[in-house]
């Protein structure tokens, strides 16, 4: 059963970010409006993820790190209309096969929920105790019983780097969500919750966004796009700073950038990619969530159509502003 476990976490807990993404998506899954997210060491020490969400029922905390327990999938038809983040009840008992986990969670707010500390796998504690309604979760030392995991682990400032990205995508698709990330103490990121997208590009590029960015907006029968992209002088190098969400979930679709460079290069004739949030919005029939969990991937079923649809949306919002 252990190393079952150990295997399979293998598949979802790759490093420090990983673990930060499954957890801050079922913070969102819960409908949390708030999602604090500490770690120490890059999160090789100590990832800590707090939600004011609708918290695990008592007597469920502890099925929540059996493995395939999730309260999200209702019928197999469910997976191919995948609303919410989280659908396979993977990540728990992963993320407790290869730590040291203390969940306290409360689904009510009757001041009284429930901890669970898991070892490697083993139960070591399960008892009522105070909590608010919420979740809070607790990883320690990340791949302790798994070295040669823990050998493959790059500089403290490699897996931050990576733990930052998942809060920026996480933050970017959810702008009605406030996030927050500390690092030993520092203060990374912190988004309102109600300043909206461009409160958010703000924060976590630094920039003056007013000035700077064009909004997007556009809609026909299938789709609808909203979203920013940057005038000229903030364009980047390379792609990092182009970023896309379909129905609240950060995905990378090559044919979208192409559809959005090619509006941006007739306009703007560089070799510079633009600082862009494309929001998309679709029905969940119209879009194929890959299903490993980790992976960013999807699949449209009108690709051409939703293509040469977000580069007119471009064109024009871009036409605009630049002549
Ligand atoms: P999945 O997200 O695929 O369902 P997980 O292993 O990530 O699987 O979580 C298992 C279950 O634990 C979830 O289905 C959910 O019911 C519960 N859960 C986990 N984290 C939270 C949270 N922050 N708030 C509320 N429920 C949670
Ligand atoms: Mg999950």
């Amino acid at each position: 059963e252990h190393i079952a476990n150990q295997i399979a976490a293998g598949e979802v807990v790759e490093r420090p970010a990983s673990v930060v993404k499954e957890l801050v998506e079922n913070s969102v899954d819960s409908g949390a409006s708030k999602i604090e997210v500490q770690v120490e060491e890059g999160g090789l020490e100590l990832i800590k993820v707090t939600d004011n969400g609708l918290g695990i029922e008592s007597d469920d905390c502890e099925k929540a790190f059996y493995r395939h327990a999730t309260s999200k999938l209702a019928n197999g038809r469910d997976l191919f209309q995948i609303r919410s983040l989280g659908f396979r009840g993977e990540a728990l008992p992963s993320i407790a096969a290869v730590s040291k986990v203390r969940l306290v969670s409360s689904a009510d707010d009757s001041g009284l929920g429930r901890v669970i500390a898991i070892e490697g796998g083993t139960l070591k504690e399960n008892e009522l105790t105070a909590a608010p309604q919420g979740t809070d979760i607790t990883i320690k030392e990340l791949f302790y019983n798994t070295p040669a995991r823990l050998k493959y682990m790059k500089t403290i400032q490699t897996e931050l780097g990576h733990v930052s990205d998942v809060m920026y995508r996480q933050a970017l698709a959810h702008p009605e969500i406030s996030f927050s990330l500390r690092h030993n103490g520092n203060t990374l990121l912190q988004t309102g919750g109600s300043g909206g997208l461009l409160q958010v590009i703000a924060a976590i590029y630094g920039i003056n966004t007013s000035k700077a960015m064009i909004p997007i907006e556009g809609e026909n029968l299938d789709y609808r796009v909203t979203g920013f992209i940057g005038l000229p002088e903030l364009t980047r190098s390379s792609r990092t700073g182009m970023s896309t969400i379909i129905n609240g979930r950060y995905i990378r679709n090559t044919g979208l950038q192409q559809s959005v460079l090619r509006a941006y290069h007739t306009l703007l004739p560089i070799n510079r990619y633009p600082l862009v949030v494309l929001q998309l919005e679709m029905h969940p029939s119209l879009v194929d969530v890959n299903v490993h969990p980790a992976k960013l991937e999807v699949r449209f079923s009108k690709e051409i159509e939703l293509n040469a649809f977000v580069e007119e949306t471009l064109r024009q919002a871009l036409s605009q502003q630049v002549l």
